[in-house]
């Protein structure tokens, strides 16, 4: 399918207005422009500005609403516990993070829930938000309020959510590594991208409804043509084991909205659970912290490549090559996910083609 280019500032300038016409506030508009945009800048399209449209469905449909205002439920350093009240994801999470990061660089550590958000996009996000403030940070985040996508190890059919997780390490003056993947083998929103593209997904990566092997993306999506498929885990038993550890220790602990619960509605809910520590506590020296980090990762970036034209990368490597590029070349949007952008924004009033 034929794709566009768009200007990074153009599409951001777009999502602001989007957002506060819809009834949020400018500062949870340009938090969360901030965030689409820099997930397409990253490379991540799956979680960038075409989730818009799934986000103004869920206000057209109720489910979403620019009144909801997250709930303290603890704030007892070093745990912060948040109710989420499914307001609008990206803020939601920046909020708890910024609150977890003060409370690690007070005490050196937090450790954050924040329960029933509405979906908050990509959790890289928040480790690197992390590793700016010179912090550590581990999180794990379940995607509820949605039929289960992923299949169980050895399973033909569904029980998980795409469940991501993401660590970051930050390096003193240097870039951080940030690993943040979701526990399919492909994020959810990578299929939608694919489906939208008309493009088949590789082999291994999708059962269709009979837990037959499939390359066709529209079996993980519902549809009166054939029952829900499923994404298959990465790293077979490992990443499904990492899954139901991310569900049970994001929501399922504390009661928050769990894949085999509550009505599904058209929305995606996230609750995520976090630990944030300043490294300095560990090792104070920050020369030492960076000349050991970096040794280690010369050391591994020197590993012969099977392929020269494919370089051997540390996590976060990727991201940050993407960003130059699509800086200086612009954001390709599939026509598909951009007439979706342009059918949410004249719900609002606004022309996105003027921007
Ligand atoms: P992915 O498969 O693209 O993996 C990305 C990670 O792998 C990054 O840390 C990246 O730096 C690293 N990486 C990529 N190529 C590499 C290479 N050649 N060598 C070394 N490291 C490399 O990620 P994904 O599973 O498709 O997830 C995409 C995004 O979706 C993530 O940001 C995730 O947080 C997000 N997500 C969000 C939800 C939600 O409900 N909010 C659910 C699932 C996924």
């Amino acid at each position: 399918m034929a794709h566009r280019l768009h200007r990074p500032e153009s599409l951001h300038a777009l999502v602001r207005d989007m957002v506060v016409k819809a009834g949020w506030t400018e500062a949870e508009a340009q938090e969360t422009a901030d965030h689409l945009v820099l997930a397409n800048l990253s490379g991540h399209d799956s979680h960038g500005v075409g989730m818009l449209p799934l986000y103004f469905q869920s206000l057209a449909d109720g489910n979403l609403s620019p009144a909801s205002q997250p709930q303290t439920r603890v704030d007892a350093a070093p745990f912060l516990i948040i109710d989420g009240k499914i307001a609008l994801g990206q803020p939601n999470a920046r909020n708890a993070v910024d609150r977890a990061v003060t409370m690690a660089q007070t005490g050196g550590v937090a450790i954050v829930n924040l329960l029933d958000s509405h979906h908050i996009g990509r959790i890289g996000h928040y480790a690197e938000v992390a590793a700016a403030a010179g912090l550590i940070s581990f999180f794990w985040v379940n995607v509820a309020g949605r039929p289960p996508i992923v299949a169980p190890y050895a399973a033909k059919e569904a029980r998980f959510g795409t469940n991501p997780h993401a660590i970051g390490i930050p390096v003193p003056g240097g870039d951080p590594l940030i690993l943040d993947f979701a526990t399919s083998r492909m994020a959810h929103g990578k299929a939608r991208v694919a489906l939208n593209k008309g493009e088949q997904v590789p082999p291994g990566y999708i059962i269709d409804g009979e837990g037959r092997p499939t390359t066709d993306p529209a079996h993980v999506f519902a549809s009166p043509d054939h029952p829900l498929g499923a994404l298959l885990p990465f790293g077979d038993h490992k990443g499904a084991g990492l899954s139901l550890i991310a569900e049970l220790l994001s929501a399922g602990l504390m009661g928050a909205a769990r894949i085999d619960q509550k009505p599904q509605k058209t929305w995606v809910i996230n609750s995520l659970f976090g630990v944030i520590i300043d490294p300095a506590r560990l090792e104070p020296d920050a020369e030492l912290r960076r000349n050991r980090t970096e040794s280690y990762l010369a050391f591994v970036r020197a590993a012969k490549p099977m392929d020269p034209a494919n370089p051997v990368l540390a996590p976060g490597d990727k991201e940050r090559k993407v960003r130059l590029e699509r800086q200086a070349a612009g954001i390709p949007l599939d026509d598909e996910t951009w007439s979706q952008i342009v059918a949410a924004a004249r719900q609002h009033g606004l022309d996105a083609e003027s921007y």
